[in-house]
């Protein structure tokens, strides 16, 4: 095992079975955590099982859809019941459904809105009264520079990830005297599948100031640091992993 800051630690984590939800899962058990896998595929999920329990940490999946309440709630109880308690929240599982406004049906809205939004908010409440009783917890959300900056195309999913960042600022405040932190994460463009048709696009390129997209590592870093016991002092942030594109 590299490190064990996190030793003890129990993480549950949204959308874990690919991409930055895997990055995040993999980082914070390669510093001790033992974790709680979400997502909705269960031969994913298996999979990073597997990865974090060579790595020497306790790794448990479920199968859940983030969008469906009873759902959440289930899963935090299996998460208590399995682990006792949970200490790190990491709300990152995401879909996009990108279409003009004009174009853009019900549908397409609230999918998106649940899915990243109203997750967040339902695995939060569920999971602060654990956090609460052992006066330490950390909620890191995933956000992204689109809901700092807005994107034609993406009404649904940049009011989502905005919304993330008040529902953050808003869960620092209450939780702070409990020993909770609440901080988003702002990826910029991260090469993952969500992202992958568009890595050509030489004009979304010229926008980063670094020039090349991130890389799910480069997420979890920022992530793991969120998660520590030396981030104490930090609450209600948003931390662009962007390579300078929202400055
Ligand atoms: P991804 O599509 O590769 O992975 C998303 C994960 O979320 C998958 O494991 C999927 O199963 C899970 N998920 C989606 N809907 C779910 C649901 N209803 N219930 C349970 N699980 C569900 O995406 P990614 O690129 O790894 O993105 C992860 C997060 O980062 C998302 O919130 C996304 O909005 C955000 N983000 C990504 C980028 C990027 O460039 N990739 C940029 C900014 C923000």
């Amino acid at each position: 095992m590299e490190n064990s800051e996190m030793l003890d630690r129990v993480a549950l984590i949204t959308g874990a079975g690919r991409g930055i939800g895997r990055a995040i899962a993999l980082e914070l058990a390669r510093n001790g955590a033992d974790v709680f896998l979400v997502a909705r595929t269960e031969a994913q999920l298996l999979a990073v099982a597997e990865e974090v329990r060579a790595l020497g940490r306790k790794a448990e999946i479920i199968v859940a859809d983030v969008s469906h309440a009873e759902d959440v709630a289930n899963a935090v109880d299996v998460a208590i019941k399995t682990y006792g308690h949970v200490d790190i929240l990491v709300n990152n599982a995401g879909i996009t459904r990108d279409t003009l406004l004009v174009r853009m049906k019900d549908d397409d809205w609230n999918m998106v809105i649940d899915t990243n939004l109203r997750s967040a908010f339902l695995f939060s409440r569920a999971c602060a009264k654990s956090m609460m009783k052992r006066r330490f917890g950390r909620i890191i959300n995933i956000s992204s520079v689109v809901g700092l900056t807005g994107n034609a195309g993406q009404c649904n999913y940049a009011a989502s990830k905005a919304g993330i960042i008040g529902l953050t600022k808003a869960l620092a405040r209450e939780l702070a005297s409990r020993g909770i932190t609440a901080n988003a994460v702002a990826p910029g463009f991260i090469a993952t599948e969500m992202t992958e048709n568009l890595a050509a696009d030489s004009a979304l390129m010229n926008k980063i100031p670094i020039g090349v997209p991130g890389t799910v590592q480069d997420v979890a870093n920022a992530v793991r640091f969120l998660a520590s016991d030396r981030s104490g002092y930090i609450t209600g942030q948003v931390l662009n992993v962007d390579g300078g594109m929202a400055m």
